[in-house]
């Protein structure tokens, strides 16, 4: 008997945390936190603090209680008795926070499997950002594409797949009632989209039982359907008109993005500017991705130090990790020189610099997420960007294109893989599967489905 219970990720995006029991084998599959966690109760500093444990979301129920699953450390003032987990293991399948936020909740002794690359983001993020990304003491088991993981008598493949950060998989577990497959986040619009073709094909060879599949980009409001290479184009036609320094925000942790904005500056005879904790990410990525430019001496980078107390940029201004970047380091002095010689990544919280750089003629590339710039919730924020944009002249633009699969080509691979059973996840339009699907399974959070 194949049970599933969706504690996380049933009609909506994000937050999958989804407990596959088959026999007495018990995994789950990615432990993360919804998007709007905790967004009716908690406010600006009024957030849990690292004493308070599950008392503070059980009282919401904004976490399942559920009994053998949790740390003693968080069940200390809850009416659950800590006892030893049944839980085997926990499969994640790549490192974006709505897939393992909820990781430092978990009972240590569960062991936690992941891919390399999503280790070495977490571990980079907890280095630079300790207060908000830690996951965690735990057993973890690091997997690669085409690993064969026994957990009990459960077979698990996982499969890389491309989506907008490196080292995300989807897995096939082998069941008593036949193989299911988890597609985890996806796409097949970028440079990786191999990745994704391997997967399909592996997923459909294996004649699936049934398929847990994405579908963030369900709704009918779908915007014009860009490719990573589109988005390139677009970058480059913009970095060629500007007269001035261009300043371009993406995540971090997109590699893809990097490249398109990367090829872009090498291609105009610009030098990227990062920060000192990009370029930390950076080399941290380049021991799985070894074509990502080497921050410390690529002559096409450089790296941003800001004003420090010294005001003379002296190494003592800086932690341990960012002095080893001084070497290929730039400051807004040989910017505001000759400002078009420069690609400069930006995000909201280092707009201070512009103040130092004087920037004329300039422009801003927003190259991620407009829920950001949509959101009510952000509007003063976005109200004091651009603000900035306003105050300094800058023309605004946006270049981005998503990490997930548009619906049609979700439509062929489902055709394509073609499961018995197909249930919907991650995702506030699941009934809209219907019309893709003779037998579709829609799953209600918290609900048991035996199948
Ligand atoms: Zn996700
Ligand atoms: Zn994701």
């Amino acid at each position: 008997m194949l049970k599933l219970t969706f504690y996380g990720g049933a009609n909506e995006i994000g937050g999958n945390k989804i407990l596959l029991e088959d026999k007495d084998a018990k995994i789950y599959l990615d432990f993360g936190q919804s998007f709007d966690f905790g967004d009716e109760y908690f406010y600006d500093w009024l957030q849990p603090r690292n004493v308070n444990g599950l008392e503070v979301m059980f009282e919401f129920d904004l976490m399942p209680k559920v009994e053998k699953l949790y740390s003693k450390k968080v069940l200390h003032f809850t009416d659950l008795k800590y006892q030893k987990s049944d839980i085997d293991a926990v499969f994640i399948s790549h490192s974006h926070s709505d897939h393992v936020n909820h990781l430092p909740y978990l009972d240590e002794t569960i062991p936690v499997y992941m891919g390399h690359g999503t280790k070495v983001i977490l571990d980079a993020y907890k280095k630079l950002y300790k207060q908000y990304y830690d996951i965690g003491e735990h057993q973890y088991n690091l997997f690669e594409s085409g690993d064969k993981i026994k957990v009990k008598h459960l077979i698990i493949e996982p499969i890389h797949v491309e989506h907008s950060i490196p080292g995300a998989y989807g897995f096939i577990i082998h069941t008593t009632k036949g193989p299911l497959i988890y597609t985890g986040d996806f796409r097949l619009h970028g440079p990786k989209s191999q990745y994704t073709k391997e997967f399909i094909q592996k997923a459909k060879e294996a004649k699936p039982y049934v398929m847990l599949c994405e579908g963030t980009r369900m709704s009918n409001d779908v915007k014009e359907n860009f490719s990573e290479e589109q988005v390139e184009q677009k970058i480059d036609k913009i970095v060629n008109e500007s007269k001035g320094i261009v300043f371009a925000y993406f995540s971090m942790s997109n590699v893809d993005r990097f490249f398109s904005f990367y090829n872009v500056a090498k291609k105009s005879k610009r030098t990227l500017v990062i920060d000192t904790r990009f370029a930390y990410i950076l080399e941290s990525l380049r021991e799985k991705i070894n074509d990502l430019p080497d921050p410390k001496n690529d002559k096409y980078l450089k790296v941003y130090f800001r004003l420090g107390k010294s005001k003379i940029f002296d190494k003592t201004d800086y932690k341990v990790y960012e002095r080893a970047y001084m070497p290929n380091m730039i400051t807004y002095n040989q910017i505001k020189e000759e400002p078009k010689k420069y690609l400069m990544h930006m995000n909201f919280f280092k707009l201070m610099e512009l103040i130092y750089i004087q920037p004329k003629d300039s422009d801003f590339i927003y190259s991620s997420s407009e829920h950001f710039l949509e959101g009510e919730e952000n509007e003063d924020q976005t109200k004091v960007m651009m603000n900035w944009m306003k105050h300094f002249g800058i023309k605004f633009h946006i270049a981005h294109c998503s990490g997930h699969i548009d619906k049609e080509s979700l439509e062929h691979v489902i055709k394509e893989i073609n499961p018995k059973i197909l249930i919907p996840i991650h995702t506030q339009n699941a009934k809209d599967f219907e019309t893709l699907h003779k037998n579709v399974i829609l799953p209600q959070k918290n609900k048991e489905i035996e199948i």
